[in-house]
């Protein structure tokens, strides 16, 4: 064992965006605060995030926060009453950083990089009270009759231990790697005799059978609509974009679609995803349109007419699908060609076989049980001392600035108490 063991009152393990603001908060309620970071810098994963420009928080209330997290939104409310969206901005407005409201209620710094906010969260958490130590990986969490007295780390290859009646776990998820968040707080509340919610990738790509999505690689489709079925039944429907890639489909409505079917696929269900390309025009709209299409070209080859419908790229794949020979024309086509063609674009099926890994999924779905974890204080129910927050808990949400609002309050209210 390394050096002499120091007490202090409050230990965070993970410096990423839970782990900062409890840092902070516990610094302002006058605790001397040891933050223990096992990569060489904090907020490694909020850097990168919103595509470098760091998407904050959604300016909405928290009702419609609670509508796109999952499984239990509910765990969050005292969370959300005690510190939301208006304090985090109020800590980015006092650090002078500015920000500014997008589509869908996205708030992201005017700047447009995500290092202007880690750099304020840091500068607001890292005050008088809090000492961040860096290349320091927390191996274990010391507890004795139930209740916490401290952590053991490795730093630079060497052990050492340091004394707090209470720890944060702030570790983050499994996904991103890279980032430092490879899933440890698990198995650090494990030991504890915490029970862990599988951990699955979620807001990931996912894989699909055959060579549909390969051939239209690189395609991004705007307005559609996207439909996921579960053996056979209708689960979760999504209207915006999505982009065909070389293993199957992602985009944003895709990757809102990927919980579920991720979930669903983990259990050995059916899981297809089925596009509609005219979601716009009912059944016998586009019936008339095909109709009107085929007649007033009908001179023009298939290929040609085809064009009115779907970006070039879809031609020739939507052609040979539907089983017609390139070399029609508009006259030539049979209704039998016309009903497969009005199918297939109303209901263009990719069967899913499995998804991105934890190294492309944005967020983890699972984590620490909530049942075993005080709404209230995000005390474990089980060891006393022991708090969590952010994306370790069983907690997820869409993407929209809610995964970020999650990890400040838990951190806010795990250091409150
Ligand atoms: C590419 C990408 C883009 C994203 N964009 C957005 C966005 O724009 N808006 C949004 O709301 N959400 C976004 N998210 C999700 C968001 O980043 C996470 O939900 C959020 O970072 C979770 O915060 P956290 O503090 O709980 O965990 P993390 O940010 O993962 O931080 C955990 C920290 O703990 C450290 N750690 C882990 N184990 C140990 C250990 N044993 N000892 C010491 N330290 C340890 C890690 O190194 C890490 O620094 C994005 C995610 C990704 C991957």
């Amino acid at each position: 064992m390394g050096n002499k063991e120091q007490e202090i009152d409050t230990i965070i393990v993970g410096a990423g965006a839970a782990g900062l603001i409890a840092a902070g908060t516990s610094a302002r309620l006058d605790k001397s605060v040891l933050l223990l970071e096992k990569m060489k810098s904090q907020g490694r994963k909020m850097l990168i995030s919103g595509k470098g420009r760091c998407n904050i928080t959604n300016d909405s209330y928290a009702s419609h926060h609670f509508k796109k997290i999952h499984p239990n939104a509910k765990f969050l409310k005292h969370a959300y009453k005690k510190f939301f969206k208006d304090d985090i901005l109020e800590i980015l407005s006092q650090q002078n950083v500015e920000y500014k409201t997008e589509r869908g209620q996205r708030v992201f710094p005017v700047s447009d990089k995500s290092k202007d906010v880690v750099n304020a969260i840091s500068n607001w958490a890292l005050s008088k009270n809090v000492v961040l130590q860096t290349d320091s990986k927390v191996e274990e969490i010391l507890c004795n009759n139930g209740k916490i007295i401290g952590v053991e780390y490795t730093q630079k290859g060497i052990k050492k231990r340091v004394l707090a009646s209470k720890v944060i776990i702030a570790t983050g998820g499994k996904s991103y790697p890279a980032t430092g968040s490879t899933g440890d707080g698990y198995n650090l509340a494990k030991k504890l005799g915490h029970n862990i919610i599988k951990p699955l990738p979620a807001l990931t790509p996912l894989i699909t059978e055959g060579s549909l999505a390969n051939s239209l690689m690189g395609l991004s489709l705007k307005n559609v609509n996207a439909c996921l079925w579960v053996d056979g039944k209708k689960q979760q429907e999504e209207f915006g974009e999505m982009l065909f890639t070389h293993f199957g489909l992602s985009g944003p409505i895709i990757l809102t679609l990927s919980r579920e079917a991720v979930t669903a696929l983990d259990k050995n269900k059916v899981v297809e995803i089925t596009i509609d390309l005219k979601p716009a025009l009912d059944i016998d709209k586009l019936d008339k349109r095909l109709l009107r299409d085929l007649q007033e070209h009908g001179k023009k080859n298939i290929e040609n007419i085809f064009k009115l419908w779907l970006p070039s790229k879809m031609v020739a794949p939507m052609i040979s699908l539907c089983k017609i020979s390139k070399e029609k024309r508009g006259f030539d086509i049979s209704g039998q060609e016309r009903k497969r063609i009005k199918h297939y674009l109303k209901e263009l099926k990719f069967k899913v076989i499995s998804s991105r890994a934890f190294k492309e999924a944005i967020i983890t779905q699972g984590g620490i049980s909530l049942d075993e974890v005080n709404p209230k204080t995000m005390e474990s129910k089980l060891v006393k001392g022991l708090f969590f927050a952010g994306e370790v808990l069983d907690l997820d949400a869409d993407t929209g600035g809610y995964n970020f609002q999650i990890a400040y309050s838990t951190g806010s209210l795990a250091a409150n108490n």
